[in-house]
């Protein structure tokens, strides 16, 4: 089998393990849901299950990534948790929302000015309008973590059929734009219940949460998203967004961020 050919029927297994997971989930929302969505009020999407595909071809393809052995089954908030063999000087910096034409391309240039990589977390319906800027952020070097197809919220109150094509939906986005079968997911505004953790855990991805959040996605002004980054210690995983709206005020803060966490001896790394 060719490298194509092999790639493909990763992506199929994978979709395969999505949905056989999901069919031992509960429709109902699963008690001690955590809702911290944000208000930013995005449309859900049409959603809808995706058509089933095909059986695998290969019972044993080889994998094109090195995920960890077993899935997560708790939002992984610290670099250590996700990587452990991290140097101890590690901090990672995770973009949400986009890809936006407007900010995406601003964000890749302020960190390729810095030689900086990053993780974008990003959304199916953005990337089928600007699949270009996806690439873009491959090539550059970032890691691509899957944030829905339509950044419904709250994440953790749809039925398993709708979260399943959510999660199904984004992921085959990022694989027929860019090859990238992505093995992190995180739901939108942190929205984490034991159903979701299950359907992410059955599909093989990791759970992807943070723990320094500026909430730059309210335009708090850009001295305060800086302040609360600035807080980040070895380790930390840090949210930002390059999609949802004006991201003028996060796009100031890291420029004086960036710098002076490197200053301080950091090293930016992709998770
Ligand atoms: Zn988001």
């Amino acid at each position: 089998m060719d490298e194509i050919g092999r790639r493909r029927a990763i992506y199929l297994a994978v979709l395969v393990a999505v949905e056989g997971a999901l069919a031992a989930c509960s429709d109902t929302q699963a008690p001690g849901t955590r809702n911290v969505a944000d208000k930013r009020g995005r449309t859900p999407g049409a959603g809808g299950r995706p058509n089933r595909p095909s059986p695998s071809p290969s019972p044993s393809p080889t994998p094109t990534f090195q995920p960890v052995a077993v899935p997560s089954r708790k939002p992984i908030h610290q670099i250590s948790e996700l990587n452990p063999a991290a140097p101890p000087n590690s901090i990672a910096l995770t973009i949400d929302d986009g890809p936006d034409p407007e900010w995406t391309p601003r964000v890749l240039d302020l960190l390729a000015q810095h030689h900086v990589v990053a993780t974008f977390c990003v959304v199916g319906d953005a990337v089928r309008e600007h699949p270009e800027l996806l690439k873009r952020i491959v090539a550059a070097g970032h890691a691509i973590c899957n944030h829905t197809m339509s950044h419904p919220q709250p994440f953790a109150g749809l039925s398993s059929e709708r979260m399943s094509a959510e999660v199904t939906g984004a992921l085959r986005e990022i694989w027929n734009t860019t090859g990238v079968t992505s093995r992190l997911f995180r739901a939108p505004g942190g929205s984490w219940s034991p159903a979701v953790l299950e359907t992410i855990a059955g599909s093989g991805m990791q759970p992807l949460d943070w723990d320094i959040d500026p909430r730059d996605w309210a335009r708090p002004g850009s001295g305060a998203i800086e302040a609360e980054l600035l807080h980040a210690k070895p380790g930390s995983i840090l949210l930002c967004h390059d999609g949802g709206g004006d991201r003028a005020q996060t796009l100031r803060a890291l420029t004086t961020v960036i710098p002076t966490l490197q200053g301080r001896g950091l090293t930016f790394i992709t998770l």
